[in-house]
């Protein structure tokens, strides 16, 4: 018998750029499950410290600005909810290299990731969900009915992420971003509490020379499998 009431957990955690977001989309749909991207929930975080020119280093102040705000996951036409703090929709303003490089920073604190961590299992608990992050599959939900850990050498994501902004008409250069996403991946995998890492009884997947569709393939497959 199914052991929560909406279908099952699919975590997929990975590297920066490595197209959780894009094949978990794909995933989602084809499942009729919702997708919730938690790096969105530590960009959010960040963003707002640097709006409100607070200083990065202040756990205690990052905490309080984490409790006071107003997080809401909006529901939308597509399997992803709108994520909204204090009613304002967060998509764009979210998504540059600033906000990305200062999320990496405020995550590696243990009262901010136990902040994001229960507010993502209450949103997953009841299944029917694609999660991904960093920490899905080793500490959000270790026991995920699917865990993966999606992986590709950071060449073969610093040309997909060019490819992605000169396709949206933006300048993009391979060679710094190859550094930022070393360096991000360096930070998200050495900092002690809840780095990134493959989940035990997860799989490892490299996608270096894989399309989309084939790693959709393959997780749909790992799914039908765990649904069985
Ligand atoms: O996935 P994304 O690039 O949006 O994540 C932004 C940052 O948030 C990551 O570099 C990482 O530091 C942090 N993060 C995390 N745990 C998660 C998801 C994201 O620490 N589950």
């Amino acid at each position: 018998m199914l052991k929560r009431s909406r279908g099952i957990i699919i975590a997929i955690d990975g590297p920066a750029g490595v197209g959780k977001s894009t094949v978990g989309r794909m995933v989602a749909a084809k499942l009729n499950y919702s997708f919730i991207s938690t790096g969105k929930m530590y960009r959010a975080l960040a963003w707002k410290a640097l709006a409100a020119g607070a200083n990065l280093e202040d756990e205690s102040g990052l905490m309080r600005m984490a409790l006071a705000a107003r997080w809401e996951l909006k529901p939308s036409d597509t399997p992803e909810p709108q994520l909204c703090v204090d009613g304002v929709p967060l998509d764009r303003e979210i998504t540059d290299e600033t906000v990305a490089k200062a999320s990496s920073f405020v995550s590696k604190f243990a009262g901010v990731r136990k902040f994001m961590r229960d507010m993502q299992r209450g949103i997953g608990a009841e299944g029917g969900v694609v999660m991904e992050g960093r920490d899905i599959g080793t500490n959000v939900f270790p026991d995920a009915e699917v865990k993966i850990y999606l992986d590709a050498s950071p060449e073969a994501r610093a040309l997909r992420r060019v490819g992605q902004l000169r396709g949206q008409g933006l300048e993009a250069d391979y060679a710094e971003i190859l550094d930022f996403i070393i360096k991000r991946d360096d930070q998200d995998s050495r900092r002690k509490n809840n780095p990134l890492k493959q989940a035990e009884g997860g799989h490892y997947m490299d996608s270096t020379s894989l399309d989309r569709d084939q790693v959709v393939v393959e997780i749909l497959r790992l799914c039908a499998q765990a649904m069985a």
